[in-house]
């Protein structure tokens, strides 16, 4: 596969939700398994157990993924530890991550080691969570990559590009101090422009 980078790099896709993150994760895994390269796909597990799953997009799209608890599951899928990928022992071309934001600050280390180690990695990820603050490690990560592609949604308001994701809790605008994980509630997300995203203090 061309690329302008000679040897592992960095590429972040950030933005808000339904902007087509896993959509161009999905694009460009995709291409790299045209062109024969070995490719291994991760996202956040909610349990603490290994599975093989799927990213999708909302429009439909899919590639095969494994889903891992932390990054350090990451590094000892890829160090031929774990089971799911030791079909793969000379290691990979590619690594892509979906969700990142969810990753804890030790995903930072290890997309670099990577990187240095010759890997192209390619993460998908929220730049801003849903106060619109920075997500997670991912504010490091467009800070360290060699490549940022920020994609937009239509924000459901006024038709405009969408930044933000908007949290909606039985409806309403989530507040400001609201859990990131609330148990049975009724809760949505839409995608907000600046002007229409909204916050409760
Ligand atoms: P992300 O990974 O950023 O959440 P996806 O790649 O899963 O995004 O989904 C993007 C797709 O979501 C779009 O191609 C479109 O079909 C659909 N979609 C639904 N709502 C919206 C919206 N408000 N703005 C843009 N796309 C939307």
């Amino acid at each position: 596969l061309r690329s302008p980078y000679s040897g592992g790099h960095l590429e972040v896709i950030v933005g808000p939700m339904f902007s087509g993150k896993s959509e161009e994760l999905i694009r460009r895994v995709t291409r790299a398994l045209i062109a024969r390269q070995r490719v291994a796909v991760f996202k956040p597990a909610l349990d603490d157990r290994y599975h093989v799953t799927q990213v999708a997009s909302h429009a439909g799209r899919t590639t095969e993924a494994v889903a891992v608890p932390s990054a350090a599951s990451i590094r000892a899928h890829l160090s031929g530890q774990g089971e799911l990928l030791s079909a793969q022992p000379e290691g990979v071309d590619v690594v892509g991550i979906d969700e990142a934001q969810f990753f804890g600050p030790d995903l930072v280390p290890l997309v670099l080691e990577l990187a240095d180690a010759g890997v192209r990695v390619i993460l998908a990820g929220l730049d801003l969570d849903f106060r619109a603050e920075p997500f997670g490690p991912v504010p490091e990560l467009l800070a360290r990559a060699e490549s940022v592609e920020k994609l937009t949604a239509i924000c459901t308001v006024c038709g405009a590009p969408a930044t933000r994701s908007q949290r909606l809790i039985g409806g309403q605008p989530a507040r400001f101090g609201d859990p990131v994980l609330l148990v049975g509630a009724q809760e949505s997300y839409e995608a907000r422009c600046r002007v229409h995203h909204e916050v409760r203090r």
